[in-house]
C-alpha cells in the first residue's frame, strides 16, 4: 500500500528524519491560506498523489506569491496528474502539500528497498539525486552504492558513516546522515515497510540534509497489525476495479483486454491467460475467486468483472479440487440471473462432481457457452467476441 508525500514525511518527521515545515490542502483557497501561515516569500505546491516524477509532469512548481500559489492550485485540482510513474490515465490530484521553497546546493538519492537475494533491507544510495532511481541506474550505475543491513545488529554506526563518507557529506552532515539513515531503517522495520525513497535529499545552502520528498510503501499483509498505517490509505489513487475487488476477499488485477476471467487458483488464471493471448485475444482481468467459492463468491466475481466496461465476454474455467463443480454451476446460474446477463459466457468446468456442475448449466436454460478444455475454452471465448472481427 503506498501513502502520500506529505504523510511519508510526517511519519520519518517523527522517527527522527529533518523535513521542511508544510501544509495541507484541500482547495485553493486553504492553500494560499497555508503559504501565508507558512510565510515567506516563497513555497513549492505539490501534488499528492501515490506516483513519483510528479515535477517532469507538472505536478510540482515553485511559487513567488500568495496569489500564484492559488491560481496553481486552483490549476492542479480535480486534474488527472499523468507521470512517468502513472499509467496514460493519470492519479487524481484532490489534496496539496504547501512548503517554504528551499535553497537546493546539492541533491542525493536515498532508498531503503528489500533485496530478495541477500533477504535483508538494503540501502541504495546515490551522490546524484533529483531524477528517478531507474534513470539514474542507467545513466549513472558507478553512483549508486549499495549496502545491505544484518538484522542482528540492525544499521550499525560505522556502516552509517561508510555511507555518508562514500556520499561525499562533510562536517556535521555526516551526523545528521547518520540519524537520518538510523531513522529511515526503524521506520521501515518497525512499520512492516517495503520501500522507503528520500529522493531528493538535499544539502542546504545552509550546508545541512533535509528532506525534500519522501515514498513509503507498505506490506498489505502487515495492515492487520499498523491499524495507523491503514488508516493513510487513500482510495481516490487505487483502481477502483482492484479496491472492490479486494474488499470482497478477490485476488483481482485490472488489465487492458476484454475478455473477463473467472478463474480459480494464481496458477490456472495464468495458464488462462496464457492460452487466451494464444487463441488471439486479451484477457481483462486476473481473477483469483480461490479454493472455497460459494454461489455467492460466484456472483460476486461476476460483478466485479462486469464492472470494467471493456469486458465483452466472460470465460469461467474451474478446476475443482477443494472447489465443487455443481456449486460453481450454481452460482454461474445465479449470478448469470442476478446481473441479467447480456454478454457470452463461456464456462469450462473440470474436476471434483464435474457431471453434476455440466446437469445444472444444462439444466439452466441459459445460452451458456461451455467447453471441456481450457484450450477450447480460450478458442471459443476469442470468438464469442461481439464485432471485434478484425
Ligand atoms: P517528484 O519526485 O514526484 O518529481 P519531488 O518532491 O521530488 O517530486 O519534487 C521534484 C523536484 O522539485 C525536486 O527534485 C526538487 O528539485 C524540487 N523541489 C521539491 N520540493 C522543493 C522545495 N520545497 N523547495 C525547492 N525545490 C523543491
Ligand atoms: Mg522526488
Amino acid at each position: 500500500m503506498d501513502i502520500h508525500e506529505y504523510q511519508a514525511k510526517d511519519i520519518l518527521g517523527r522517527f527522527g528524519v529533518p523535513v521542511p515545515k508544510g501544509g495541507l490542502a484541500y482547495s485553493p483557497e486553504q492553500a494560499a491560506y497555508r503559504a501565508r501561515e507558512l510565510g515567506g516569500h516563497a513555497w513549492v505546491v505539490k501534488a499528492q498523489v501515490h506516483a513519483g516524477g510528479r515535477g517532469a509532469a507538472g505536478g510540482v512548481r515553485l511559487c513567488r506569491s500568495v496569489e500564484e500559489v492559488q491560481t496553481y492550485a486552483a490549476s492542479l485540482f480535480g486534474r488527472q496528474l499523468a507521470t512517468k510513474q502513472t499509467d496514460a490515465a493519470g492519479k487524481g490530484v484532490y489534496r496539496l502539500w504547501v512548503e517554504p521553497a528551499c535553497d537546493i546546493a546539492r541533491e542525493l538519492y536515498l532508498g531503503f528497498v528489500l533485496d530478495r537475494k541477500s533477504e535483508r533491507i538494503m540501502i541504495v544510495a546515490s551522490a546524484h539525486g533529483g531524477m528517478e532511481i531507474e534513470d539514474l541506474a542507467e545513466t549513472d550505475p558507478m553512483s549508486l552504492r549499495r549496502m545491505t543491513i544484518d538484522p542482528a545488529t540492525g544499521l550499525v554506526e560505522f556502516q552509517a558513516r561508510e555511507l555518508a563518507f562514500g556520499l561525499g557529506l562533510t562536517g556535521t552532515q555526516i551526523t545528521q546522515m547518520v540519524t537520518i539513515l538510523k531513522a529511515c531503517y526503524r521506520a521501515y522495520r518497525d512499520l512492516d515497510a517495503m520501500m522507503v525513497e528520500i529522493n531528493p535529499l538535499v544539502i542546504t545552502g545552509a550546508g545541512d540534509l533535509l528532506a525534500l520528498d519522501a515514498k513509503m510503501s507498505f506490506d498489505t499483509n502487515a495492515l492487520f497489525r499498523r491499524p495507523e498505517i491503514a488508516e493513510l490509505r487513500d482510495r481516490s489513487q487505487e483502481d477502483p476495479r482492484e479496491s472492490t475487488a479486494g474488499d470482497h476477499g478477490l485476488a483481482y488485477v485490472g488489465l487492458t483486454g476484454d475478455i473477463g476471467c473467472i478463474i480459480n487458483g494464481a496458477g490456472l488464471a495464468m495458464a488462462t491467460m496464457d492460452m487466451i493471448k494464444l487463441a488471439g485475444g486479451e484477457p481483462a482481468n486476473f481473477l483469483d475467486i480461490g479454493g472455497g467459492a460459494s454461489p455467492e463468491r460466484v456472483v460476486r466475481a461476476f460483478r466485479t468483472v462486469l464492472a470494467d466496461r471493456a469486458v465483452s465476454v466472460i470465460l469461467v474455467n474451474i478446476f475443482a479440487g477443494i472447489n465443487r463443480c455443481d456449486w460453481v454451476a450454481e452460482g454461474v446460474v445465479k449470478a448469470y440471473r442476478e446481473v441479467g446477463m447480456t454478454l457470452p459466457v463461456v464456462v469450462r468446468l473440470a474436476g471434483t462432481n464435474v457431471e453434476e456442475g455440466k446437469a445444472i448449466l444444462q439444466g439452466s436454460g441459459l445460452p451458456l457457452i461451455t467447453a471441456d478444455t481450457l484450450a477450447e475454452a480460450a478458442a471459443k471465448a476469442v470468438a464469442a467476441r461481439p464485432n471485434l472481427a478484425a
